[in-house]
């Protein structure tokens, strides 16, 4: 193992070391290269962080997100820095056109601080709350990796492996890795009579034409001769057998208080049947909160414990319901849970990285100003995602999920979660998804 050393006089250091400990456990860098501050020793690699060292290598320290004093960041500029053929992104308030990130053998801009401001969601966290979505955080759309349209790669993942290269002149890049996980929101689309005849009727108001009210009609009537299975019940093939995913999740819902909660019974035996099938295929099960439940604990650790219950072992995971998050609660109510990895930090409206990165992490509490001691695992990838942004640019999903596949084959994870819910061959993108999954399946 290769130390690093990084010299700095930083007055508050509590969060340059949070961003050294995520340097330190990154999956690209455990076990190669350890950054250390302030050592007493001189290792063979230093950084003069925000100070001046002749023949040595210097780093600029920008002391704005190191800084306790709250700073708007809306106006901030990802400005980018080449090394060979590698370009990565500054989170200044100055624009900048394309720069070297080596000059003089001094790096040009605040690598760590950059790095913090992804993982520790800076903007997020200090949002007023106006410019908040639905989900309760902030708007996809005003998002400092979206506004720069660089949410499709991970800027930190990328960040880091050409520091190290800089510095060293070896490359830490490796073949990127895949997890997959499904959020059981509703089971199965007809669940009875009165179910069938809303669906029909359905048809009839909210789409298009004549066509698709016999689609539904034909629908019903195979499902009701038992020669077709329900279009939610894509298990057999959705929930797979391949072993190449660093982790398998399926998370059910067991409660909640709004419309968009309580599609089912957690004790249907159509549950204990999905679960028996996930298990033999090595998943593991987590909670997914009810829409109210990422602003109330009591709710949050009360559906975790029916969830123990019904299924009969300790639950460990959770992705919120939604995407639901409240900066202020949802972060303190996973501490009190027994929840050791959330999984909710992706978009909504896009498939990409929200956090820079892709790898599981802990973030950051700036109450405290340490680290949570659970981690998160962003959501890179999600099929409603997906769908959401072919509707908004009209481009293919099939077109927008191989670009990101291509452009995230190194040195980064990639988190999926895929609903039994859209694979409906009378919903739009249905087959189209159905196919892409199975080609995802077979590339991993
Ligand atoms: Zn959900």
């Amino acid at each position: 193992m290769e130390s690093i050393a990084i010299f700095h006089e930083l007055e508050n250091q509590e969060r340059l070391d949070y961003t050294i400990d995520f340097l330190n456990k990154h999956p690209l860098l455990k076990g190669k290269f350890a950054f250390v501050a302030n050592p007493d020793s001189m290792p063979d690699q230093c950084i003069w962080y925000g100070l001046d060292e002749d023949d040595s290598i210097c780093m600029p320290a920008q002391e704005v997100f190191f800084s306790t004093k709250k700073v708007d960041s809306s106006q901030y500029n990802a400005n980018p820095y080449t090394h060979k053929n590698k370009t990565v992104y500054s989170v200044e308030e100055l624009s900048k056109s394309s720069t070297d990130f080596l000059f003089n053998g001094d790096f040009c801009f605040d690598v760590f601080e950059a790095i913090f401001f992804h993982i520790s969601r800076y903007e997020e966290v200090f949002a007023e709350a106006k410019y908040n979505n639905k989900a309760g955080w902030l708007e996809e759309k005003d998002q400092f990796l979206v506004r720069n349209q660089l949410e499709k790669i991970p800027v930190v993942d990328h960040i880091i492996s050409t520091l190290i290269l800089a510095l060293t002149q070896q490359s830490i890049d490796t073949k990127a890795t895949h997890s997959i996980s499904h959020d059981i929101d509703i089971i199965a689309r007809f669940g009875s009579s009165t179910q069938m005849m809303r669906t029909v009727v359905a048809s009839v108001y909210h789409r298009k034409g004549l066509s698709n009210f016999f689609q539904s009609i034909g629908q019903v009537f195979k499902y009701i001769s038992g020669s077709q299975k329900d279009p939610y019940d894509v298990f057999d093939w959705l929930i797979t057998d391949k072993s190449n995913f660093t982790e398998k999740t399926i998370y059910f819902m067991t409660g909640g208080e709004t419309e968009h909660d309580n599609r089912y019974d957690i004790k249907d035996p159509k549950v204990a049947t999905l679960l028996q099938l996930a298990t033999q295929r090595k998943y593991e099960v987590g909670i997914h909160p009810s829409y109210n439940a990422s602003e109330d604990t009591d709710m949050h650790i009360g559906e975790t414990a029916t969830l123990a219950k019904v299924s009969n072992r300790k639950i460990k995971k959770s992705r919120q319901h939604f995407l639901r998050w409240s900066w202020d609660k949802t972060p303190e109510i996973i501490s009190q849970s027994p929840i050791d990895q959330d999984s909710s930090m992706g978009y909504n409206r896009r498939l990409g990285f929200r956090c820079g990165t892709g790898y599981a992490y802990h973030l950051y509490d700036f109450k405290t100003e340490k680290a949570y001691t659970w981690t998160e695992l962003p959501l890179a990838y999600m099929e409603s995602s997906l769908i959401h942004e072919s509707e908004k640019t009209g481009k293919s999903v099939e077109e927008i999920s191989n670009a990101f596949s291509d452009q995230n084959k190194q040195s980064t994870h990639i988190e999926m979660n895929w609903h039994n819910s859209n694979f409906d061959e009378s919903l739009p993108h249905g087959n189209m998804l159905k196919s892409l999954y199975h080609k995802i399946l077979n590339e991993v």
